[in-house]
C-alpha cells in the first residue's frame, strides 16, 4: 500500500475527487482501485498502478483462542512488522500497532527487544497497521469496528515520535478515520523527550510508562534504558506532564516472580506511585524465556498491598499468548 503520490495525481482533477477517494480509502475501506466504481475507469487504473492498496499480510491465528489475531506486515523493502487485534469480552476490539521494525532497547523480558532492531517505520507504515485490521472488520463484520488503538507493539514509539504523531493524526483526522484521540494510548520506557513533546500536543492521547521496577539498580537491570532516564528523571517529566495537562498517567508494571513482586517491592513501589493522576497497571509477565511469571495469588497481593498503601492499581488481563501476540512477545518473525 503506498498513498504518497495521492494528494499529487488529484491535483489535476476536481475537486470533488477528494471526498470521493476518501470516502473509498477511509469510509468504504476498499483494497482495489476498481472497487471505487464513482471514479472514471482511467483514474482507477493510474491509481491502481501508481498508489496501490493491497496490503502484503499474513494472518495468524489460533483456533483455540478466539479473542486475538495477529499479523505480520510486509512492506516495500520486505521488512515485516507485527499488529494484533484484541477482542474484549463487551465486543470491543483493540488494535495494538509497532512504531519500529525491532527496537533498539534491548529490555530483558521483551522478545522484540531481544530480536535487535532494524529501522524505524514511517507515518504510513503505522496507519497501513491500523487499515489492515479496520478493513478486515469492515468485511468480516460491518457493525463491528475498532475501538482503542494502542501504540505498545514492536519498538519504542518516542524513539520514533515524529513518524507516531503524524500516523496518530492521520488516523484522527475528521476526513480520514475520524478516530477520536482519547481512544488512543501510547506506551514508552521513559525516554522524558517524547513525554515532554507529547504534553504540547493538542492531540489527548493516553500516556502509559513502562516501569516494571521500584528502584534504578533492578529496572536497569531488566531495562537498559533505565541508566539514561532513571526513575526520579521519568517521574519529573511526568509530573510535568501531569501538570500541563490534567491528565492520568498509566504505569506499567510487569509481574516477574521473585524479581519484582514482593511485599518490600509494592512498599518501595508505594512510595512512588501514591500521587493524584498516578496509576499502576499490574502485568501478568509472558513468558519470553528468561524470566518466570508471578502466580496469579502473588499479583492479587502485591496490589492489595500497594492499594492499602494508599495508591489506584489495576490488573491487565493478558491475552494473544496462543499466538505469541501478547505483550512483548512480538518478534516480528515467520514461525
Ligand atoms: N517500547 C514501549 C512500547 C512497546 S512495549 C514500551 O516498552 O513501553 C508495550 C508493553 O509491553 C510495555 O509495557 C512493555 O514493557 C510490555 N512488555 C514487554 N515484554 C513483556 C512481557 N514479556 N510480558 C508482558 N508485557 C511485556
Ligand atoms: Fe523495546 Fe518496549 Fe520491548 Fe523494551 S519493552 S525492548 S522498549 S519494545
Amino acid at each position: 500500500m503506498d498513498l504518497s503520490k495521492l494528494s499529487e495525481i488529484l491535483q489535476a482533477e476536481p475537486k470533488f475527487r477528494f471526498k470521493q477517494v476518501y470516502q473509498a480509502v477511509y469510509v468504504d475501506m476498499i483494497d482495489d482501485w476498481q472497487q471505487a466504481s464513482v471514479l472514471p475507469l482511467s483514474l482507477r487504473e493510474r491509481l491502481n498502478a501508481e498508489c496501490p492498496l493491497k496490503i502484503e499480510a499474513e494472518l495468524e491465528k489460533d483456533i483455540n483462542d478466539k479473542r486475538s489475531e495477529k499479523a505480520l506486515i510486509y512492506f516495500e523493502d520486505k521488512v515485516a512488522v507485527e499488529t494484533v487485534l484484541i477482542r474484549q469480552r463487551n465486543h470491543r476490539y483493540t488494535v495494538c500497532v509497532s512504531s519500529q521494525a525491532g527496537c533498539p532497547l534491548g529490555c530483558k523480558f521483551c522478545a522484540t527487544g531481544e530480536a535487535g532492531f532494524t529501522r524505524n517505520l514511517t507515518a504510513a507504515e503505522i496507519v497501513e497497521q491500523f487499515f489492515f485490521w479496520a478493513r478486515r472488520l469492515r468485511q468480516n463484520q460491518a457493525i463491528e469496528k475498532i475501538d482503542n488503538l494502542v501504540f505498545m507493539g514492536m519498538g519504542e514509539p518516542f524513539l520514533n515520535y515524529d513518524e507516531f504523531i503524524k500516523a496518530a493524526k492521520i488516523i484522527h483526522d475528521p476526513e480520514k478515520f475520524n478516530f477520536g484521540s482519547r481512544r488512543m494510548s501510547v506506551s514508552t520506557a521513559g525516554i522524558t523527550e517524547g513525554i515532554k513533546k507529547l504534553s504540547s500536543e493538542k492531540l489527548q492521547i493516553n500516556l502509559a510508562i513502562s516501569l516494571h521496577a521500584p528502584v534504578d539498580s533492578l529496572r536497569e537491570q531488566l531495562m537498559p534504558i533505565g541508566k539514561k532516564y532513571p526513575i526520579a528523571k521519568v517521574l519529573k517529566a511526568v509530573d510535568e506532564y501531569i501538570a500541563k495537562t490534567g491528565r492520568r498517567v498509566m504505569f506499567e508494571y510487569i509481574m516477574m516472580r521473585n524479581t519484582n513482586d514482593d511485599d518490600d517491592d509494592a512498599i518501595t513501589l508505594a512510595a512512588l506511585m501514591r500521587k493524584p493522576l498516578y496509576l499502576v497497571n499490574l502485568i501478568p509477565y509472558n513468558t519470553t524465556g528468561r524470566f518466570q511469571a508471578s502466580s496469579p495469588a502473588r499479583i492479587d497481593a502485591f496490589q492489595e498491598k500497594l492499594e492499602s498503601l494508599g495508591v489506584a492499581v489495576t490488573q491487565r488481563r493478558s491475552q494473544g499468548q496462543k499466538i505469541s501476540g501478547a505483550c512483548g512477545q512480538l518478534a516480528g518473525k515467520k514461525k
